[in-house]
């Protein structure tokens, strides 16, 4: 059985932390522009140690391989990511919509 999002609050506590980084998360409209891509990418880097190929190995992991999995990694990855603010006038809004103008 796939294992749940609050499953893996309970195991890593240390995702407790990320998810608060997440939600403190604002845009203020103080700047021109926001991204959050820009926010996400250090919560990403710690996300990687904590949950999939990339955790650094703990004290009873052995009982919990589904810490180890890509798809859990990718599961935290969405549930995490999509609790920032969206992207706002910022280089990724451009990217995108040159893209798909297919430039
Ligand atoms: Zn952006």
């Amino acid at each position: 059985m796939q294992a749940l999002v609050e499953d893996f609050f309970r195991l890593e506590p240390g995702l407790l932390e990320l998810e608060r980084e997440v939600d403190a998360a604002r845009d203020e409209g103080h700047s021109s522009w926001f991204c959050s891509n820009y926010l996400w990418l250090p919560v990403n880097t710690r996300l990687r140690m904590l949950v999939g190929v990339g955790r650094l190995p703990r004290p009873g992991d052995e009982a919990h391989p589904e810490l180890f999995d890509s798809r859990s990694y990718e599961l935290l990855f969405t549930h995490l990511s999509q609790r920032l603010p969206p992207c706002r006038a910022c280089g990724c809004a451009r990217f995108l919509a040159l893209r798909e103008a297919g430039a």
